[in-house]
């Protein structure tokens, strides 16, 4: 899937990552094709427009890491850019589905896929979470789409409500209900009828439901091939009815990726989860990442990513080793290696990747170092004056007092950050003698 679209930017960021610098201009020529990329997508014009300005606004601002292409940087931007418009703010994945038993409302047009839908979360919710589901066809009109619900029950072992002609639909719901909690279910998935097009009589109904049941849920289900017309559906559900989530069908089909894109954009509703075939097991939940990094052009662009990453990583490690080898490590270099820890995503990040840090990240977890202390210890040094920074040995009683003042902290952190510093400094000293090799096969001695 997203096939002409990947296409498209690995041919954008080829142009950009074979080229040692870039100029701005060539920034913006690129990012006017990704642009135009993404439109033939199907994404919708204001998303792409606003995803466009946030890449260049990075691209402009980010320090471009030495030993990393400028192209490589911008690769990174719109690869995390992606990522944060597919996921919007991260909230919202999963169903809440705890107290039973829980309606579960599925809304869509007809074809979207939505009955398929509604069997295989019941598989799931049943296989996954040892819940015990009912579904119930509310699809009046079409005494098929009922039969066709309860055919796909039987397949994969969930029930389903018997079907008494002649209810209509919020009738449907409200016994639905009603056998759920005589019957001890813990879901009651509603599957709600659907229409060719959005029509007012269909949202009606779906809303009538929907205050029949209080549903605990409402997901939508819309096929991903239909590009621009998804998010139009869905724009129009969630208007009218209300939904907590989307389910993009078709997946696994050659659609080119614009409806993930702008979906949670436009709707500001996540999208939970993915159809990626006609089977039941067909249904994975939403991976942000991994659409991203299919959007982009797969695997090569991901691990170009990556290797950009070891690249700034190695970058680092190359220059602190220069100063090891000199047998330098002043408070400048603890700080700047504080900096780097807050930065990277706290201890765990950078410890694990330095080359044989292993061993001494183990060594400050045991002594109760955490993200919290390196704030703390950050503001003990910026409140050393020049010189003792270069030469932490300056530090006498009087000063130590005056450095715990300043930082609002007392004398005794003071001392626990130098005698760090001690640790470290005699440990980076090892480290510059063994040498750039030992260093490499993280031999800590
Ligand atoms: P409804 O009218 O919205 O209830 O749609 P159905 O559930 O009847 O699905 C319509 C057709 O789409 C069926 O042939 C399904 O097998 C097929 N379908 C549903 N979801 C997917 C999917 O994720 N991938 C593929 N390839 N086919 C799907």
């Amino acid at each position: 899937m997203f096939e002409s679209l990947s296409e498209r930017l690995s041919g954008v960021f080829d142009k950009l990552t074979k080229q040692g610098a870039l100029t701005e201009a060539d920034v913006s020529t690129a990012l006017r094709e990704v642009r135009v990329a993404l439109l033939d997508a199907d994404v919708a014009l204001p998303v792409a427009r606003g995803f466009i300005d946030r890449v260049r606004e990075k691209a402009t601002g980010a320090a471009v890491v030495k030993s990393v292409t400028p192209g490589q940087m911008v690769v990174k931007i719109v690869h995390d850019e992606l990522i944060a418009t597919l996921a919007g703010d991260g909230q919202g994945q999963g169903l809440k589905v705890d107290s039973p038993p829980a309606p579960v409302l599925m809304v869509g047009l007809q074809g979207s896929g939505k009955t398929t839908t509604t069997a295989k979360l019941a598989k799931r919710l049943k296989e996954r979470d040892g819940k015990r589901v009912l579904m119930a066809s509310l699809d009046t009109r079409r005494p098929a789409a009922m039969e066709q619900l309860a055919v796909l029950g039987r397949q994969c072992g969930v029930d389903t409500l018997p079907i008494v002609p002649g209810q209509d639909a919020v009738a449907i719901a409200k016994r639905a209900r009603q056998q759920a909690m005589l019957g001890g279910y813990d879901v009651v998935m509603l599957d709600t009828a659907g229409r060719m097009h959005v029509d007012d009589e269909l949202m009606a109904e779906v809303a009538a439901v929907r205050d029949a049941t209080q549903p605990h849920e409402t997901l939508l289900v819309v096929d991903s091939l239909t590009g621009q017309d998804a998010v139009n559906v869905a724009q129009n559900f969630n208007e009218r009815v209300g939904v907590s989530g989307v389910v993009l069908t078709r997946m696994d089909g050659d659609g080119r990726g614009g409806a993930a894109l702008s979906m949670r954009a436009v709707t500001g509703r996540p999208i939970k989860f993915v159809g990626t075939g006609e089977k039941l097991d067909g249904l994975e939940e939403f991976h942000p990442e991994r659409v991203a990094g299919r959007i982009l052009g797969m695997g090569d662009i991901v691990s170009l990513v990556e290797k950009a990453q070891e690249q700034i990583e190695a970058a680092e490690a190359e220059r602190m080793m220069k100063r090891f080898q000199k047998g330098r490590f002043d408070m400048n270099d603890l700080r700047s290696q504080l900096e780097q820890m807050q930065k990277l995503g706290g201890m765990q990040g950078v410890m694990g990747m330095m080359p044989g840090m292993g061993k001494m990240q183990k060594q400050l977890e045991e002594s109760g170092f955490d993200d919290r202390v390196v704030k703390r210890q950050i503001a003990i040094i910026q409140s050393m004056t020049k010189k003792e920074r270069a030469n932490p040995d300056l530090m006498q009683a009087s000063r130590k007092k005056r450095v715990a003042a300043g930082a609002g902290m007392e004398v005794q952190d003071v001392n626990r950050l130098l005698k760090m510093h001690r640790q470290m400094a005699d440990m980076m000293k090892k480290m510059g003698k063994m040498g750039k090799k030992g260093l490499m096969r993280g031999g800590l001695g």
